[in-house]
């Protein structure tokens, strides 16, 4: 019996590959050969290695797997979102969501959302993916994968197909899976494999304030998104319990040292709430966040049904970007997509589990 632990291929970077060729007794140029297969070409079967011989294929294999997800669901929305359920290999299931493809339109921006953890430890009270707690971190290679899988499908019906930016904003809280998060930016990022520049990437936390000031050392060309949602530590323990851990103060202090280091504007997202969205909620974020270099996303919550959270009027959104405009921050107002299918983080794998 064989007891020696395979590898997945795609968690391991150029030098690691390399590494492992030569205990498996093969040339050192396989591992640059193999790295290019995987994480450039996307391939799902080592059959797919052209000029690698079957021999060799053989030997690597020994201390190799190659493991694409089972796709279970793909859902296309009306506005070209596709939603892409993945089973894992040991059964989980994991979302991501490909934003802005649309073939006819030739958009060259093409965006995928990626889980980062199977479940959430974090629980926020409108969020789909924290009503079951965390099961497991994903590793690097399963974090490239989404985007690999996703590639590889979407090549099957236009062939120059590629992704050219990131949203870590599936599943789970990046920031509390930092290294295989870090190790996953930097396979996505390596010009040998899918090359997607740092700045085309975004990680989104709900504000782990000792991570981000690491984040700062250790990244400073990655995008920083911070769900904030409240200004006010009573209401955002009541949204985001991880706000006891880190309240405001200690995240706003956070978020000051990382733009004092990496220069970089951060994303603060708002998921918008009925019934919470005052314009004295507005003033409260307009207060905390002067002086930051700052974005404001306005994000009108996407309903789930155990949550029992609505959107406001159409009328409350606006007015709620209003006050922050006149108090001098820059922001939007998300655009809604894929909400016919279910895009919110953690709705479809829970309908999955509901069927
Ligand atoms: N854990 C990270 C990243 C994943 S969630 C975080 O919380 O930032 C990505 C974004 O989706 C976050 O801003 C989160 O607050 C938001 N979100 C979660 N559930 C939502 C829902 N039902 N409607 C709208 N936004 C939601
Ligand atoms: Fe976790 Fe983010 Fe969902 Fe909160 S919003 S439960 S941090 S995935």
């Amino acid at each position: 019996m064989n007891t020696m632990m395979r590898t997945d291929c795609r968690d391991l970077n150029q030098e690691e590959l390399i590494r492992l060729c030569v205990e498996l007794g093969l040339p050192k140029f396989r591992g640059r050969q193999v790295f290019q297969w995987v994480q450039h070409k996307a391939i799902q079967d080592w059959d797919e290695m052209k000029n690698i011989s079957v021999l060799d294929r053989q030997k690597l294999q020994k201390g190799l797997t190659l493991q694409p997800f089972t796709k279970v669901k793909e859902q296309v929305s009306r506005d070209g979102t596709r939603k892409f359920l993945f089973r894992c290999y040991d059964g989980e299931t994991i979302e991501c969501v490909l934003m802005d493809y649309d073939r006819r339109k030739h958009r060259d921006r093409h965006t995928v959302c990626v889980s980062t953890q199977i479940g959430c430890a974090v629980g926020c009270s409108f969020c789909a993916t924290g009503l079951g707690g965390l099961r497991r971190n994903l590793s690097p290679g399963e974090i490239v994968g989404q985007v690999l899988d996703i590639t590889y499908i979407m090549r099957q019906e236009d062939p120059d197909f590629r992704v050219t930016n990131i949203v870590f904003m599936g599943m789970g809280e990046p920031l509390l899976n930092y290294d295989a998060v870090l190790k996953g930016i930097d396979l996505l990022n390596h010009p040998e494999g899918q090359g997607i520049g740092m700045r085309r990437m975004t990680i989104s936390t709900s504000g782990v304030a000792a991570k981000i000031r690491q984040l700062a050392r250790d990244n400073p060309q990655v995008g920083l998104a911070v769900s904030l949602h409240s200004a006010n530590n009573a209401s955002r323990n009541q949204l985001i319990p991880m706000n006891r851990r880190y309240p405001l103060e200690e995240l706003m202090a956070a978020c000051q040292e990382y733009t004092e280091m990496t220069n970089r504007r951060i994303t603060f997202e708002i998921a918008l709430i009925s019934g919470q969205a005052s314009r004295e909620a507005a003033e409260e974020v307009g207060q905390l966040l002067k002086g930051q270099l700052s974005h404001v996303n306005l994000i009108p919550v996407n309903p789930v049904v155990e949550t029992g959270m609505a959107r406001p009027t159409a009328r409350e959104i606006q007015e709620f970007a209003q006050v922050l405009e006149a108090m001098g921050i820059p922001v939007s107002v998300r655009e809604e997509k894929g909400t016919d299918i279910d895009a919110a983080c953690g709705q479809l794998r829970r309908q999955l589990e509901c069927e």
